[in-house]
């Protein structure tokens, strides 16, 4: 389950021709434009005293992202709670195809954070994605506060101590399944 970090997107050169402008420049651009997005709302997360916790590398994920905080009270105060942690979580809205609506797995721990990357399934529609990355975010949490995981086999312990196994190396926690009926109530509300 131990999968390689996450870096930064590689982005296209330029490709210029006379009279032509590459769609690779267009992608570049708005790659960019999120990372100064990312920048601007960790610097923001910076100036309020808190640590921005959640990383995203596609316009699409910070999408979500930015969606799902705005419309979701339960969202942010996840959010605020990881915020206080040492995790730093990646969060991926992918068309990969993945069995999950969501999953959570542990990358890394490196220079005093611990890593875990949330994968959302890019198929569903936007407010399921938003119910989803709750219920990520709540495994999110249950890592954070459990400092004793540092990899697949204590996050396995971890699991069968506060979940249940539902098939192998695959865990549910109660605590999730309520999230997501809850920011499912909080988008249907609005
Ligand atoms: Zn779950």
């Amino acid at each position: 389950m131990t999968a390689a970090p996450a870096g930064q997107p590689r982005i296209p050169p330029r490709i210029v021709r006379p009279g032509a402008f590459a769609p690779a420049f267009a992608l570049a651009a708005r790659l960019s434009l999120a990372l100064l997005l990312a920048t601007a709302a960790a610097a923001q997360a910076a100036e309020q005293g808190a640590r921005n916790p959640l990383r995203t590398f596609t316009p699409r994920s910070l999408a979500l992202v930015q969606d799902a905080t705005r419309v979701s009270e339960t969202v942010r105060r996840l959010v605020d709670r990881l915020a206080a942690s040492d995790l730093v979580v990646l969060v991926e809205v992918t068309d990969e195809r993945f069995e999950y609506a969501g999953r959570t797995n542990f990358v890394t721990c490196a220079g005093g954070f611990r890593y875990v990357r949330i994968r959302v399934s890019g198929v569903m529609k936007p407010w399921d994605q938003i119910a989803v990355l709750g219920h990520e975010l709540q495994h999110a949490v249950e890592v954070a506060d459990a400092p004793e995981v540092a990899g697949d086999p204590t996050l396995a312990q971890l699991m069968t101590r506060i979940g249940r196994a539902t098939r192998k190396l695959n865990y549910e926690t109660d605590a999730a399944i309520a999230v997501t009926r809850q920011v499912e109530a909080e988008v249907r509300g609005r």
